[in-house]
């Protein structure tokens, strides 16, 4: 029987998940700056006078490619995964964690494609840092470097991010069938 409110796309086995088959993921996340509180950005220490407020180790840029990944796999985010009020992800690494979300990817059938990740940020610059920021993420999650991007942006003094409150991120990930 046909069911008015559905669009009857053709489903194929497994969510989709049929040879050849790709999916996106999208990731956006915030976090609040503090004073003396170490940053950590993709795996990264990065020596400055504010760190991210949170409750694992609060790394933005890793958290919203998790998030693009289990997007992308239909596994839902990284809220629901980890949650904040489980006393196991107190202060938890983040590329920990990171390389816990791939091994649950590729356990539903899926190979990373890539990841392109931003970092909104008035201060520090991360340029010196984004070679060893992609070497982690891709380490974490098994592939070549080269399927990983980074990069930052400020917001020309604009905004949370502009002001030094906080800083955000985006992250986009694709995803295709294992051996597809
Ligand atoms: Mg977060």
């Amino acid at each position: 029987m046909d069911n008015p409110r559905s669009a009857h796309f053709s489903e194929g086995m497994g969510g989709g998940r049929r040879p050849g088959a790709v999916r996106v993921g999208i990731g956006y996340d915030t976090h609040r700056l503090e004073p003396g509180r170490p940053l950590i950005l993709g795996g990264v220490e990065i020596p400055w006078a504010s760190g991210l407020l949170g409750h694992s180790d609060a790394d933005v840029l890793t958290h919203v490619i998790m998030d693009a990944l289990l997007g992308a796999a239909g596994l839902g985010d990284i809220g629901r995964r980890f949650p904040d009020t489980d006393p196991r992800y107190k202060d938890a690494s983040s590329i920990a964690l990171l390389a816990e979300v791939g091994r649950a990817i590729a356990a539903e059938g899926w190979a990373l494609s890539n990841v392109d990740a931003v970092l909104i940020a008035q201060a520090p610059k991360i340029g010196p840092y984004v070679e060893q920021m992609r070497g982690n993420v891709a380490d974490a999650l098994g592939v070549d470097v080269a399927r990983i991007g980074v990069k930052g942006t400020t917001t020309e003094g604009l905004g949370f991010e502009g002001e030094g409150l906080g800083m955000s991120a985006q992250a986009v990930a694709m995803i295709e069938a294992a051996g597809g």
